[in-house]
């Protein structure tokens, strides 16, 4: 298989190659206050393997040593009886390395970096993609310098200094921190992992796509899609979920996700796309107000989530694009949802998860009415809830 850049707005291409991040054409459009212009997407053609687990535009041998993925699928029974949902899933990306999904995204960044014996990795981050990438990048060997908003949680600015990283504490947001981190890595030439603007951060991010409809046929597969011993699902060992649930800020993890189940359905695993859910929180619900207004208004963000708190979404123009293709949907929720959430799901089922991804479960909780009882429904949970713990005691009345 060959693999190269695509712009999903103008179709051009581009190798994939150190020092190519967005589209010449489409980022000179670029205005002030507006997600990224000229976002690329991987794009692969030619044959894959039936070998091949999860196709990758990086070759095995490049990946660092550290076991990053393959998080686990639970079948949560108290709570599909309490919610009367006997098909819901919750994948658990808290397992990571790091404790969050961005593992996914930092080990493709990772192995392109070892590929083209690139010695150091900068990026901004509202903290879980700089713990990340200082702990990959602990294993990878690489030198590792971030741009974090010092308003972070202190356990994500601990777990960067554990890991070795270069913490750079910005006096001021995220958007701020961007501007900075980009600043260096261009004049320094450094690569960066920005996200959306690295678009290795995008397909990194479409990993557990595969994974889920793996381990829904797995689970499922046998008994068939319905419970009945005949029915085999499209392709023996995979099967698609019906709707799936994903915390959203910059947009990136939502249009990785997409990017898998287009993977798997060009590939004959699965036999249709599932719904995917854009969970916002109400103060910072950009990509939510664009699907339906169609345009990206900049509003000031404001909420306990700090994982999905962005001003503008970097990834807004390529998730939009992805979400409309694919009929995906958004929900929102407010902040006192979210911890109520997270602490529903933490009691219920013993996950315990941070509030950005406590924010999908609170956004399936607000529209499980809609679900068909029987759909397969998969709730994307992306974070430790130790990684914040400021939030949730103050959820359960403890003093920190
Ligand atoms: C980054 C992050 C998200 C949101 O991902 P985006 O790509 O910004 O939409 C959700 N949950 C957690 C734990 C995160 O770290």
């Amino acid at each position: 298989m060959r693999w190269f850049y695509r712009c999903p707005a103008c179709g051009r291409t581009y190798p994939i190659e150190p020092g190519r991040y967005l589209c010449d054409d489409c980022a000179a459009e670029q205005r002030p206050d507006e997600p990224l212009r000229g976002v690329l997407e991987c794009a692969w053609e030619g044959e894959v393997s039936a070998q091949t687990s999860v196709p990758l535009p990086v070759e095995d041998r490049f990946f660092p040593p550290i076991p990053v993925g393959q998080t686990p699928l639970w079948a949560p029974e108290g709570l599909r009886a309490e919610l009367g949902l006997p098909k819901l899933w919750l994948k658990d990306d808290t397992c990571n390395p790091s404790g969050s999904y961005k593992d996914r995204a930092s080990w493709l960044v990772a192995a392109f970096a070892r590929k083209f014996g690139i010695q150091e990795v900068v990026l901004a981050s509202t903290g879980n993609a700089a713990s990340s990438m200082a702990c990959v990048g602990a294993a990878a060997g690489i030198k590792i310098r971030v741009y974090v908003p010092k308003s972070a949680p202190i356990a994500k600015r601990v777990q960067i200094l554990q890991y070795g990283a270069e913490l750079v504490e910005v006096d001021g947001t995220y958007d701020l921190a961007f501007d900075q981190s980009l600043a260096y890595s261009r004049a320094t030439g450094m690569l960066s992992r920005n996200t959306a603007y690295n678009p290795l951060t995008i397909e990194g991010k479409k990993t557990a796509s595969f994974e889920i409809a793996r381990d829904l046929g797995k689970a499922e597969g046998r008994m068939g899609a319905h419970g009945r011993a005949t029915a085999q699902p499209a392709v023996p060992g995979y099967l698609a979920p019906d709707h799936v649930f994903v915390p959203t800020g910059d947009g990136v993890i939502i249009a990785g996700v997409i990017r898998g189940f287009e993977d798997l359905l060009r590939l004959g695993r699965i036999d249709r796309m599932p719904t995917v859910w854009a969970a916002q929180a109400e103060g910072s619900s950009a990509i939510a107000r664009a699907l339906e207004t169609g345009v990206f208004e900049p509003r000031p963000s404001s909420t306990i989530a700090d994982s999905i708190s962005v001003d503008v979404p970097r990834n807004g123009y390529f998730a939009l694009d992805r979400l409309r293709r694919h009929s995906g949907r958004a929900v929102v929720v407010n902040d006192g949802d979210i911890l109520a959430a997270q602490r529903y799901l933490s009691r219920t089922s013993g996950l315990f998860a941070e509030p950005s991804s406590a924010c999908a479960f609170a956004g399936f909780l607000k529209v499980k009415g809609e679900l068909d009882p029987n759909a397969r429904v998969v709730v994307m949970l992306t974070g430790s809830g130790l990684k914040d713990i400021k939030s949730a005691a103050k959820a359960v009345g403890l003093a920190v």
